[in-house]
């Protein structure tokens, strides 16, 4: 087999889609009905979107809930297609899922957080994908936070000589109370550009954020991290939408959203780029420097509880420091957690280096 890297894999373009602008894909979350299907498709091409999503097999992860109209979804897609020339996109699970769609012409297909968990089924989809290099195919992130699966989710597609490759990061599940549905843990879509830096990496607010007045917010910061696009759900009446009502908006909140989102330049202004991380790197040269006479002042202050048999930490100065260097922070508009990490960090340097005094270098390698 021919060998093939994600490392290859060239940014995705779109008919009708300026190369440098943010590639948009919006859509309800499922196909419900024709009439809610082309309406939503119309309202959207109205507001510029040129490429409509729509789930018609929906995973859901409790028996019972919408799971899509099926097959029956196809032809409605196509509608959308011929009347709005809107590219249209689902979600396909399974061999039978690609074959129909492939069939019905779908432009784009992607594959969910439920499966691109599964290697048996992401290698399945792999194989009945082979030979269609028209289509474009988005993975998103597994369910769980971890990137090697979602790498060797894209990594068999990309084996199965697929070239219009992308993925979209949706958040990840975790246990507990959190603002958002999924947990964004940036760093995992961060992490996967170093491993594949030209491949179209898209944001899905929606999924992330689980309610819709998150999705502004949530955009922006994907815009500022330098995704290239984003997949948002709208549906014409959200709150009576079948799947992920909280999360939906209408086409024309979206257009609201889309207009006051910045989009930035992805080459640096130079000159003023440079000067201001010019000052960065002096701030940084500065802080060190402090640093290192601190610690110095530290070891005089162990050598001095050495020779007078006093205890390395005493709770009350320990107490008393922290309380006045958060009012300080404070102050100068640092907030308290971030002050209290700086200083329990340093503080905790500062303990080892008297322990060091105290027991010998290499009895606290911890602490
Ligand atoms: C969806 O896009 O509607 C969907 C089910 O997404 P995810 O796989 O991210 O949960
Ligand atoms: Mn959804």
């Amino acid at each position: 087999m021919a060998s093939h890297s994600l490392r290859d894999i060239q940014p995705l373009s779109f008919p009708g889609l300026e190369s440098s602008a943010p590639i948009i894909i919006a859509g309800p979350c499922s196909a419900e009905t024709e009439e809610q299907t082309l309406d939503a498709a119309r309202a959207l091409s109205g507001i510029g979107i040129a490429i409509f999503r729509a789930g018609i097999w929906k995973p859901r992860t409790m028996p019972g809930g919408f799971e899509g109209v099926g097959d029956r979804g196809l032809p409605w897609l196509q509608d959308v297609k011929r009347e709005t020339g809107m590219a249209v996109a689902t979600e396909v699970a399974t061999v039978e899922h690609v074959h129909a769609a492939l069939d019905a012409g779908i432009d784009i297909l992607w594959m969910g957080a439920r499966t691109s968990a599964n290697p048996f089924a992401m290698q399945d989809i792999a194989d009945a994908l082979q030979g269609h290099q028209e289509v474009t195919v988005l993975v998103k992130n597994p369910l769980n936070p971890d990137l090697d699966l979602w790498l060797g989710a894209l990594q068999r597609i990309c084996n199965s000589g697929i070239t219009r490759l992308g993925a979209v990061h949706r958040g990840f599940s975790s246990a507990g109370e959190h603002i958002y549905r999924n947990n964004p843990q940036w760093h995992i879509p961060f992490e996967l550009r170093r491993h594949a830096p030209g491949m179209t990496i898209l944001c899905d607010p929606s999924h992330i954020g689980g309610k819709r007045q998150y999705i502004e917010h949530l955009s922006q910061i994907a815009l500022d991290t330098g995704f290239d696009g984003l997949m948002i759900e709208s549906h014409c009446h959200p709150d009576e939408a079948l799947s992920d009502s909280a999360q939906q908006v209408t086409p024309d909140d979206l257009k609201g959203i889309l207009d006051r989102l910045v989009v930035r330049s992805s080459a640096p202004v130079e000159d003023e780029l440079t000067l201001l991380r010019q000052q960065i790197d002096d701030c940084d040269h500065e802080l060190l420097a402090v640093l290192a006479r601190r610690m110095t002042v530290s070891r005089e202050i162990g050598q001095f509880k050495k020779s007078n048999n006093l205890r390395v930490v005493q709770p009350a100065r320990y107490q008393d420091m922290i309380k006045a260097r958060l009012e300080e922070g404070n102050s100068l508009g640092l907030q308290d957690h971030f002050t209290q990490q700086v200083m329990q960090c340093i503080h905790e340097e500062s303990v080892r280096q008297q322990l060091d005094l105290f027991n010998g270098s290499s009895s606290n390698p911890e602490l």
